[in-house]
């Protein structure tokens, strides 16, 4: 029997008490402790009392030790954690270099650490009727007569069809009113009862699957051998859009569930509409629940314990879903794996593909990745045997991938076409309209236009608080910054030079809007950004309407490159395509294609053949080129041909380090003294440095920022010598006022 705990304070931010610390358990507890709970310790020369988790269980101590404290108490009824889970946090914090009570904090569902862990209650209270049906009957007729009766009448009139309903329920419906009810009760018309919770998972509905086709089937059957094997498998389920990889997984999921396992899908949020979730709810019924970023906390913490006690065994939510305790979790799918929103920007900054791998290693469960264009380093590790490829190569009903057109922007305006829409493109849209289809049309910024700059002497007006241009949003009048919110007056003559030549520059949604206004406004016109899309489910309602015709050209951001299925799109329009390939970023090029080619992807997906033009200032460029050709292969190869030359990831990995301050000559003077340190630490050479310079946005909200970069193969060293070199700073140097931001593995550079 277990004599001692090893715990981790639930306070534990800071590196020092960030350790395990032993205690002994009193006999009375000694059968109740457990591995993932939480008890009250003893702490510090004053004993104060505090919360710690259980992390390990011991026998005997190597050395005796007097000083030893027992636990004063059990503060949950049962484990908060399972040991998968324990084991989860201990590889955050040697993956991501965290705390271990940052690592749980990641893992529990906000609010969870304040409370205790009682499992859910197993009774709930129900509202029954008080009469025989035949008295409530007669009861109604008598007081039907009563003025005051309507609403109370409203809330009988449901117990004439059902003898008891849960209160959980009634207080869901809009006509019951609270007030009423109680009269009822009180009158002993209808009365409370506490009855067993019983919850009975719906039958799988396998008439909800589709026949797969060929080539789908040989993917199930790869990923079912997966799913049978006792061993960690990951797969890469390369399939271009509408090839039918959603109904592959769904039969995964299927074969999960037969087999008593549970399974997370996670998805970037934008892509979530009401329609997928129904695919999954028809086929998986009452075992799916969806988390996402805007739910409350009580209602995540539900959700938590649901999983936790295998009520729920299909999970669908964004990259902090794959931290859900799920019940023998033995599948995890990430969809459009490529997407940038997987990696988080809060310490601990992990990626949630590390994270599912991790786990279904653990579990021996299977990691499907998928999507149409994966990212450069799954990419790599399907060359490299860690994932296996399963492709689907066919859209689904022998759809034909697009037709492409690059055009030329330059010879346009050398035409006298001063449009941002080219000739071409215009024609199309007139085309596609006519014959009663739909166009979709990206652009790759919000706002009117993109910024404003004087033809006298190039002057931008930039935000006062960021390096960045400020945007014209026509809607309010006023030029924004989108980095901090700042909001100016349009200037009348340039601040520089002060000719009146000031003039807009670029093309946003707003603007193109306009343009679509004025030529096709009679077939609608729809719009989506961050602008028409905060709120509940902004989106999903724009899209909806889409589909719905209300509307029949969709102009939007990024946003609407995400996984949609409307069979009357037949034509795509890129706006501008080389605004994404300007950004400073070794990964610019990577994201271009992929965006460009998810949003094709949106051309055509019925039985109508689709068109794409994209619109460009430099036709010759070569990722514009692959994607022309559909040469998808090519581009991979060689980009990564690019990056192992350069020395960039997936090769190597990086530890990112950003300096920022409000004192420009301080964050400067500071981050040349950080790099004197990580030089003097790397004698070896194993590492290279690059920089210090200032990052890409060299300032946001007055404070201004500095990059230094560290790069190496391993990626465990390079986390270490990141860490140990920046410690070694903080303790010998004085900072002053400077922020010191770091990453290991960052996705973007800015
Ligand atoms: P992806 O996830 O690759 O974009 P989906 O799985 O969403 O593709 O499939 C695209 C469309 O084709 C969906 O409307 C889906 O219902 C349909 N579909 C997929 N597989 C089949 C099939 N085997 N038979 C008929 N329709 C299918
Ligand atoms: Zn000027
Ligand atoms: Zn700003």
């Amino acid at each position: 029997m277990s004599k001692y705990v090893q715990v981790i304070m639930n306070f534990a931010k800071t590196e020092e008490i960030d350790r395990l610390f032993t205690y002994s358990i009193p006999i009375h507890l000694a059968q109740k402790v457990s591995i993932g709970q939480r008890v009250k310790v003893p702490f510090g020369q004053g004993n104060r009392t505090q919360v710690a988790f259980v992390i390990h269980l011991l026998d005997n101590l190597t050395e005796e030790n007097y000083r030893i404290k027992p636990i004063l108490e059990l503060f949950d009824e049962e484990p908060l954690l399972s040991l998968e889970q324990v084991n989860l946090a201990r590889f955050l914090v040697n993956y991501y270099g965290c705390t271990f009570a940052m690592a749980l904090e990641l893992i529990l569902p906000p609010g969870m650490a304040k409370t205790p862990y009682r499992p859910l209650p197993e009774t709930e209270t129900y509202i029954c009727r008080g009469l025989s049906l035949n008295d409530l009957e007669k009861y109604i007729a008598k007081e039907s007569t009563k003025k005051s009766f309507d609403k109370q009448r409203a809330i009988l009139t449901l117990f004439m069809m059902e003898e008891a309903i849960s209160l959980e329920e009634l207080k869901k419906s809009q006509e019951v009113s609270p007030s009423s009810l109680n009269t009822l009760i009180k009158k002993e018309i209808l009365r409370k009862e506490e009855r067993l919770k019983v919850f009975i998972p719906n039958p799988i509905a396998y008439d909800a699957f589709k026949v797969l086709n060929e080539e789908q089937q040989m993917a199930k059957d790869k990923i079912y051998q997966a799913i049978e094997s006792p061993y960690y498998k990951g797969v890469l389920l390369e399939g271009v859009t509408g090839s039918g990889k959603t109904e592959v997984f769904l039969t995964a999921i299927c074969k999960v569930l037969e087999e008593g396992g549970s399974a997370i899908v996670l998805i970037p949020e934008i892509a979530l509409t009401r329609q997928t979730l129904m695919r999954f709810r028809e086929r998986f019924g009452n075992v799916v629940a969806l988390t996402h970023s805007r739910m409350g906390s009580g209602e995540r913490q539900r959700l938590y314990q649901e999983a936790k006690e295998g009520k729920i065994r299909v999970m669908i939510g964004p990259r902090s879903a794959v931290f859900m305790p799920m019940v023998d979790l033995k599948l995890i799918v990430i969809d459009e794996e490529h997407e940038a929103t997987y990696k988080s920007e809060t310490t601990p900054k992990y990626h949630a593909t590390d994270v599912a791998r991790r786990r279904m290693i653990g579990c021996g469960g299977t990691l499907i990745l998928a999507s149409a264009t994966p990212s450069l380093e799954s990419y790599y590790q399907m060359q490299e045997g860690e994932l296996e490829l399963v492709p689907l190569t066919k859209r689904i009903g022998g759809a034909t991938l697009p037709y492409v057109q690059i055009v030329d922007m330059r010879r346009e305006l050398q035409n006298g076409n001063m449009q941002i829409i080219s000739g071409a493109l215009h024609e199309a849209i007139e085309r596609t309209l006519i014959a009663g289809n739909q166009v979709m049309l990206l652009i790759n910024r919000r706002g009117h236009s993109t910024f404003i700059n004087c033809r006298n002497c190039g002057y931008v007006v930039k935000c006062k608080h960021c390096d960045i241009a400020m945007t014209y949003h026509r809607q309010s009048g006023y030029l924004e910054c989108h980095y901090c919110g700042h909001k100016e007056m349009i200037p009348t003559i340039c601040p520089s030079c002060g000719s009146s030549h000031i003039r807009f520059f670029g093309s946003g949604t707003e603007k193109v809007e306009e343009y679509l206004q004025n030529y096709f406004g009679a077939y609608g016109i729809g719009r989506m950004d961050f602008d028409t899309t905060s709120g509940k489910e902004g989106h999903s309602k724009v899209l909806e309407a889409f589909q719905k015709h209300d509307f029949n050209v969709l102009v939007g951001t990024q946003m609407i490159a995400k996984g949609h299925d409307f069979p009357d799109v037949t034509l795509v329009g890129i706006i501008a395509a080389d605004q994404a390939l300007y950004l400073q970023d070794f990964r610019s090029e990577e994201r271009t294609y992929q965006l460009i080619t998810q949003t094709l992807g949106r051309a055509g997906r019925g039985d109508k053949k689709g068109e794409v033009i994209i619109q460009t200032y430099s036709p010759e460029n070569m990722v514009l080129e692959k994607i022309k050709y559909n040469q998808q292969q090519a581009f991979y190869e060689d980009q990564l041909k690019v990056r192992k030359l350069l020395g960039y990831p997936p090769y190597t990995h990086l530890f990112s380090l950003v300096v920022s301050g409000k004192n420009e000559t301080e964050v400067i003077q500071k981050v040349h003294t950080l790099k004197y340190y990580y030089e003097y630490y790397n004698k070896k050479g194993l590492f290279r440095i690059v920089g210090p310079a200032a990052a890409t946005i060299s300032k946001i909200a007055d404070e201004y920022r500095w990059q230094l970069i560290m790069m190496g193969v391993e990626r465990e060293k390079v986390l270490i010598y990141g860490k140990y070199c920046l410690n070694k700073f903080i303790n010998r140097e004085n900072t002053g006022t400077i922020k010191i931001n770091w990453d290991i593995d960052p996705r973007s550079m800015f």
